[in-house]
């Protein structure tokens, strides 16, 4: 008899190829890795990607993969709402467009008019123009920024490949941040000092309702402390901080977790931030996302932010840091 089970359908049947990424090692690479998906030859990929009234929820459902290549600018200031940890010349770049889970709150929702996945695949022009960047001085560079590199990299391996760049370039350090659990991907690499390895957690219960195709965190954690062990510079992110029933003892009991994990005073640092979004993305994803309760709460309005009110966020931080303080000198917990 048939299942009735729904199946989601298969991920990347469908592969747009921009002209200018048509010849390039790393698209044929890609192409024979996903040898029977459809592929689509376009001109430029925000023909596709840029295209207005897309079925955002139905793309993220299917999300087809776009193959392109970057011109133009490599590297980004960072948002003023992201933690610098006292680098002046802190940039990311954009080697991926979107990212293969799809949690509640993410940003990316109001920021792309699109659910498809673009890979860059012109990596030596990001190298490149990392190097004349440096030219100038040192520079802290966050390569998963608006994506999770890591959790691309069995489709095309630039988490490992940027490793190997920046271990060579004194004055460079990247920030690699994932939610993914695959450290077994990365253990043959010998570790450099260049490169700090951030690992995102929330409570078990926050994961389960608001990042859906996760990891589950216990998973996450097993790899940060694969890779503390392994000797890397493992960084832990608990953000966003969402403000859920019983929060505190959800946040309480995570930290609790971290301790019995790993030896926390090896870490790097511990980055904490409170939910906040632009409110002009907020307003797009109310459109475009699954109603969920993360995107109406009664946020208070900041500027361009739409975030928790100051109590509230000197209570959340207040608490994680008092909490991460017994187990890391107070100098590695760092607020946003
Ligand atoms: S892992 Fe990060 S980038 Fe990916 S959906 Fe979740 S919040 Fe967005």
């Amino acid at each position: 008899m048939p299942s009735t089970e729904y199946r989601p359908p298969r991920p990347f049947s469908r592969i747009y190829v921009e002209d200018a990424a048509r010849d390039h090692p790393e698209t044929a690479r890609v192409l024979r890795r996903f040898s029977r998906s459809r592929t689509v030859p376009i001109s430029h990929y925000k023909d596709i990607f840029n295209r207005p009234r897309q079925e955002w929820r139905a793309q993220k459902e299917s999300p087809a993969l776009i193959l392109a290549a970057r011109h133009g600018e490599f590297l980004y200031d960072a948002s003023a709402y992201t933690p610098t940890f006292g680098h002046k010349r802190f940039h990311y770049n954009a080697l991926a467009l979107n990212c293969v889970y799809d949690c509640a709150y993410c940003y990316l929702q109001g920021m792309f008019p699109s659910a498809h996945i673009v890979l860059f695949v012109n990596i030596e022009d990001y190298f490149a123009a990392t190097e004349a960047a440096l030219a100038e001085g040192p520079l802290y560079l966050a390569l998963s920024y608006d994506t999770d590199l890591p959790a691309l990299e069995h489709i095309i391996p630039y988490t490992r490949r940027w490793i190997e760049f920046t271990r060579t370039r004194p004055g460079l350090t990247v920030e690699i941040r994932t939610k993914s659990a695959s450290f077994n991907r990365f253990a043959d690499i010998t570790p450099t000092d260049n490169a700090v390895l951030a690992w995102t957690l929330s409570p078990a219960s926050v994961a389960a309702r608001y990042e859906a195709k996760t990891p589950p965190p216990a998973q996450r954690l097993r790899a940060a402390a694969k890779a503390l062990e392994a000797g890397w510079r493992v960084r832990l992110c608990i953000d966003p901080v969402l403000r859920v029933p019983g929060w505190e003892n959800a946040y309480t009991a995570l930290v609790d977790e971290i301790a019995e994990a790993l030896d926390a005073g090896k870490l790097e640092d511990v980055s904490l931030g409170v939910f906040r979004i632009n409110r002009d993305y907020l307003k797009h994803m109310k459109r475009r996302a699954a109603p969920t309760d993360v995107l109406y709460h009664p946020y208070e309005k900041r500027s361009a932010l739409a975030t928790y009110t100051a109590e509230e966020h000197k209570s959340m931080t207040s608490l994680l840091r008092s909490c991460f303080a017994r187990h890391i000198p107070a100098d590695r917990i760092h607020i946003v």
